[in-house]
């Protein structure tokens, strides 16, 4: 287990020396609100300064256990060493080049790594950028160039980014888009499969029709270049669409030569226990974005798939100044060291059974639970109000609250905000799950 083979800089155990807020995240939130904007909104205004495993230390010195690896970054758990090392030692070597013009083997390492652990055993290419939006508009320009095509569609729930367009494929209008038009035309949300909120007994196949027929008779199948979808919903609440959903989409995607993405910004990257959460669904999709935890926290994102669809842009059509920059690659490509020889994909598989061990039975146990799903290291608590389906925002807000003021810091997700969402680093210690669990469980006790 990689508890016991990584030494950890920090001990793996909640501590508090102060109330949270502590006096210097108190004294730095007042200079915060004087400098930034507050459309940077926080969940939580306790200031961090270190991190180690699946703990985190702020600048009172408590120790507080982190659910959320800032939205999924640090699957691999805080500031591991190697990581930490290779990104040292590049930049003192270079930092810059562009690899437009002229390029080093970090980035071409990078793209063999991702088209090993890819799905799909077709030859593959790569594009690396340096966001998550940045992958998923690259995506966008690559799918329509392929196919000559120019509508695009994402599902119900979706987030797929903050740019103009990837907004537009995002389906909640605040607090992500209030305000903020026009987008850009011909993109389409439609309907997902939501086992929770979907007709008691609705199949994956069934789920998929009603999509298709959306597909049909909204945009044309003829007309539209790509499909967008997450493996498992992340910000839309940890969504995960019942099985056999995306094998459907996915022929249908085919036989009409429609572009199937599989954005795994954030569910994967070895942190559903798999390099890709699509692996579950039995599917291979035709181009993958990965980003936030490829690289340990540093900026790196990517496009990878077909080479034929790929390729289908001229040289000089996709790029960027900062894409793959030499310090984020040599970052990637210890953490694709760090998840083969540290077992990381077993470990997230670890986290999966210790967290159904432990909180499976919220459903049952508290009025204002009413769904918990996930996978691997990924898992979601939707709250409602008791006796019904109605989505609960506050009472998630009160959860956060306690959790945070008690040194655990976990996410909000879902379009009606109503979804605890639990993303903690893979080699988080069972001990660890447990604490917070009972602090959670705490806030639980008293909604309902
Ligand atoms: C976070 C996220 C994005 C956007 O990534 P950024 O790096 O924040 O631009 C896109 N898609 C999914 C599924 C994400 O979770």
């Amino acid at each position: 287990m990689v508890g016991m083979t990584r030494d950890f800089s920090v001990p793996q155990a909640r501590n508090l020396v102060t109330a949270l807020p502590g006096p210097r995240s108190i004294a730095l939130q007042e200079r915060r609100v004087a400098s930034v904007s507050r459309g940077a909104g926080t969940l939580a205004n306790i200031y961090m300064e270190r991190g180690s495993g699946a703990i985190l230390v702020d600048v009172d010195g408590n120790q507080l256990i982190d659910l959320g690896c800032g939205i999924g970054v640090t699957t691999i758990g805080h500031a591991h060493p190697d990581v930490a090392a290779a990104a040292a030692e590049q930049a003192a070597k270079l930092t810059h080049t562009l690899f437009t013009v002229t390029p080093y083997e970090n980035y071409v390492r990078v793209a063999e790594k991702l088209a090993e652990v890819t799905p799909g055993d077709f030859e593959k290419r790569s594009i690396l950028v340096n966001s998550g939006a940045e992958a998923v508009e690259n995506a966008v320009k690559i799918a329509r160039k392929y196919t000559g095509r120019r509508a695009i569609a994402s599902l119900d729930h979706a987030f797929h980014g903050r740019t103009n367009l990837t907004m537009a494929m995002t389906y909640r209008p605040w607090p992500e888009r209030s305000g903020m038009g026009p987008f850009p035309g011909e993109i389409y949300s439609l309907p997902i499969s939501y086992p929770f909120r979907d007709p008691e007994g609705m199949t994956g196949e069934e789920a998929a029709e009603r999509t298709i027929d959306y597909i049909n008779t909204h945009i044309g199948a003829t007309e539209l270049a790509a499909l967008f979808v997450e493996p498992i919903q992340g910000d839309g609440g940890v969504i995960i669409p019942a099985p056999g959903y995306y094998k459907r989409l996915s022929e249908f995607c085919a036989q009409n030569g429609i572009v199937f993405v599989s954005d795994e910004i954030q569910a994967g990257f070895a942190r559903t226990g798999t390099w890709y959460a699509i692996e579950h669904h039995g599917v291979v999709p035709d181009l993958v974005t990965s980003a936030k935890g490829i690289a340990g926290g540093f900026p790196l994102a990517a496009v990878t798939g077909r080479a034929e669809i790929m390729d289908a842009v001229q040289p000089g059509g996709i790029g960027g100044t900062f894409g793959g920059n030499p310090v984020s690659t040599a970052a990637a490509l210890a953490v694709f060291d760090v998840i083969e020889r540290e077992g990381l994909l077993a470990e997230a598989q670890r986290v999966e059974k210790a967290l159904w061990a432990r909180i499976g039975d919220w459903a049952e146990r508290f009025p204002v639970v009413g769904d918990v799903r996930g996978k691997g290291a990924m898992f979601g608590v939707e709250l409602v109000h008791p006796g019904t389906k109605k989505q609960n925002p506050e009472a998630l807000r009160a959860v956060l609250l306690h959790a945070t003021s008690n040194g655990v810091i976990p996410l909000d997700a879902g379009s009606w905000d109503s979804v605890l969402r639990i993303m903690p680093s893979v080699v988080i210690s069972e001990e660890l799950i447990d604490d917070a669990a009972s602090v959670i469980e705490e806030a639980l006790a008293t909604l309902g």
